[in-house]
């Protein structure tokens, strides 16, 4: 599954490209390929959807951020 997020690596909002394996998951960016693994849970789940609805919520701001839909998209303010 892919989501939206800003990159901690390459400080833009990005696609990130997301692998689940049981109870870890890798998350990657799909601009700089910067892959962390992280525990997969509620809480990892959570912080996710949470993300997104920041992001859909900074839109209205922001209009390029409804822009990012595949990987390699990515934006800076
Ligand atoms: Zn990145």
């Amino acid at each position: 599954m892919i989501f939206r997020n800003k990159c901690k690596a390459c400080d833009y909002w990005t696609v990130f490209d997301l692998q689940v394996n049981g109870d870890t998951a890798v998350k990657t960016c799909t601009h700089c390929q910067d892959s962390t693994e992280i525990v997969w849970d509620t809480k990892a789940e959570t912080l996710i959807s949470d993300g997104e609805k920041d992001i859909r919520a900074l839109e209205g701001h922001f209009p390029a951020l409804a822009g990012l839909k595949n990987r390699g998209d990515h934006v800076r303010f």
